[in-house]
């Protein structure tokens, strides 16, 4: 499953994709033990990468590199492109 972090302390108010199992996303908590609230926000789980890069209107999100680098995650992004 895909989540989205949405950072509006960031510049330009960004996003970034990230597998649930990631250090950053540790399933939508954040890493280590929780998201500051005031910084941003969680969004998802979405079952596909394009359903999480649709998850925050206006912005498309960036992919972290536990997105880029699993080699079985582009034939979850190639099913999900179909
Ligand atoms: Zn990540």
């Amino acid at each position: 499953m895909f989540h989205v972090y949405e950072n509006w302390r960031a510049e330009h108010h960004k996003a970034t994709v990230h597998l649930d199992s990631c250090g950053h996303c540790n399933y939508g908590h954040g890493a280590r033990g929780g998201t500051r609230v005031d910084n941003g926000r969680w969004h998802g789980p979405f079952d596909s990468l394009m359903n999480a890069q649709a998850a925050v209107p206006g912005i498309t999100p960036a992919i972290h590199r536990c997105v880029a680098l699993p080699p079985n995650t582009a034939a979850v992004a190639a099913r999900a492109a179909r």
